[in-house]
C-alpha cells in the first residue's frame, strides 16, 4: 500500500496516507455524529454534533498513528530500515524493508503496536473521566478508549498480518530457533483463527445478523490469504537472504534511442539480442524509459511504423532503481515481485544491470539446490 498523499515526517520517518481513508474517515464522522455522541449526550445543536464528530474522527487515525509508529521507532531502533507509514481504508501500514535479525527483535517490533494501543486507552480513559463536566467531550473520549482497546485486542489475535501472528511467530522462533519454522507455525495456527472467524460470520449469518457475519467471514478470508503470502513471502524471502543483487542481475544492458519506431525496432534489434527488456535514452543519452519485448509485439501491427518507443515505454521514473550490493530478499520487500517488474541496476550513477523475476527465479532455483547451511 504505497501512500497518495505525504503528510511529513514525524521523528524522521515518513508519513502519508492513501485516498481509501477518506471512505472511513467519513463513515466514522457520520456514526459519530448521527448515531454514538447524540445517543449518550443528547440536547446539543446538530453542528456541534459534526463538528465533535469530525475531531474524533481526527483523533481515531492520530492513534492509528501512535500504534504504527512505535512499530516503525522499535524497527528502526532493532536495525531494520523504516520506508514509512501509511494509513488506509483498514488502518495503518508500517512499511518495513528487511527483516528483524532476532527473535527477539521481532517480538519487541510486533509487540509494542497493541501496547501502545492500551496506553492511549488509559490516556483517553483518564481525560474521559477528567472532562465529566462536559458529556459530549467525555462521550467522545469514552469511545476513544473502546475504540484503541479493541484495537489493541484485535491486533492480538494470533493470525498473520495482526501484530499477534507476528509475536507467535517470533515465540515459535525463539524456541525452535528457525525462523522459518516459527512463521510456518505460526501460519498454521493463524490459519485456524482465520476459519474459526469465517465459521462465526456463517453463523451470524443464520441469526439474522447479517452485517455482522458478512464482516466477520470477510475478516476471516483475508487473514486466510494473508497467511499464505506471509508464507511464501518467507520462503522466498530466506532463499534469497544475502544474495546481492549483482548475483541475479542480467548485465550488461544494451539500451536503445528511444526515437526509433517499434517496427524498425521488432525487425533489426529485437532477433539480434536475447533480452526481454531495454532502456531506452533520448540524444542526448539520458535514460527516459524501459520497453518490453512481450508488450511491444501485443501492439496491433497498424500501429507499429508510426510509434516511437518513447511513446510505447514505460516512464523511467516509474521504473524502481536499485544497486548491485543490496540485498535481494530486501529488494523484493521494497518494490515487490510482479510479472510485470523490471528494476533497474545502477552503480556510480551508470546503468550496469536489470533484475527481472526471470532473474530472480534462477536465482532461487540454485539456492534451492544448495545445501542447507
Ligand atoms: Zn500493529
Amino acid at each position: 500500500m504505497t501512500p497518495s498523499i505525504r503528510l511529513g515526517r514525524i521523528l524522521g520517518i515518513e508519513v502519508g496516507f492513501n485516498w481509501s481513508l477518506i471512505f472511513i474517515f467519513a463513515w466514522i464522522t457520520w456514526l459519530l455524529a448521527t448515531a454514538i455522541l447524540p445517543t449518550d449526550a443528547s440536547g446539543y445543536p446538530p453542528l456541534l454534533y459534526w463538528l465533535i464528530a469530525a475531531f474524533g474522527a481526527v483523533l481515531f487515525y492520530a492513534c492509528l498513528l501512535a500504534h504504527e509508529l512505535s512499530h516503525a521507532l522499535v524497527a528502526r531502533r532493532n536495525g531494520v530500515k523504516v520506508a514509512g507509514i501509511t494509513l488506509w481504508l483498514f488502518g495503518g501500514v508500517s512499511r518495513l524493508e528487511g527483516e528483524p535479525a532476532s527473535a527477539r527483535s521481532e517480538a519487541l517490533i510486533a509487540g509494542v503496536g497493541p501496547l501502545t494501543s492500551f496506553v492511549v486507552a488509559a490516556i483517553a480513559f483518564g481525560l474521559a473521566l477528567a472532562t465529566t463536566g462536559n458529556k459530549l467531550i467525555t462521550d467522545l473520549f469514552s469511545w476513544l478508549t473502546f475504540v484503541n482497546l479493541a484495537l489493541g485486542l484485535f491486533n492480538l489475535v494470533p493470525a498473520f498480518p495482526l501484530d499477534g501472528g507476528r509475536l507467535l511467530s517470533s515465540i515459535l522462533w525463539w524456541r525452535s530457533g528457525s525462523r522459518q519454522k516459527g512463521v510456518h507455525n505460526a501460519v498454521r495456527v493463524g490459519r485456524v483463527f482465520a476459519y474459526l472467524m469465517i465459521a462465526a460470520g456463517v453463523l451470524e449469518l443464520f441469526v439474522g445478523e447479517v452485517a455482522n457475519g458478512i464482516w466477520i467471514a470477510f475478516l476471516g478470508w483475508f487473514l486466510l490469504s494473508a497467511a499464505a503470502s506471509e508464507e511464501a513471502g518467507s520462503a522466498v524471502r530466506t532463499l534469497l537472504r544475502s544474495v546481492p543483487v549483482s548475483a541475479a542481475m542480467t548485465s550488461p544492458v544494451v539500451t536503445l534511442p528511444d526515437w526509433v519506431t517499434v517496427e524498425q525496432f521488432l525487425e533489426s534489434v529485437a532477433p539480434n539480442h536475447s533480452f526481454t527488456t531495454y532502456p531506452v535514452h533520448e540524444p542526448s543519452g539520458k535514460l527516459t524509459g524501459v520497453v518490453r519485448l512481450s508488450e511491444l509485439v501485443r501492439l496491433p501491427a497498424g500501429d507499429r511504423a508510426n510509434k516511437h518507443l518513447i511513446e510505447v515505454a514505460r516512464p523511467i521514473a516509474d521504473v524502481p532503481t536499485t544497486n548491485p550490493r543490496e540485498d535481494l530478499s530486501a529488494l523484493i520487500q521494497r518494490v515487490g515481485l510482479s510479472l510485470e517488474q523490471r528494476v533497474l541496476v545502477f552503480d556510480n550513477g551508470s546503468l550496469v544491470g536489470i533484475v527481472s523475476p526471470a532473474d530472480v527465479a534462477r536465482v532461487m532455483t540454485l539456492r534451492q539446490g544448495l545445501p542447507k547451511p
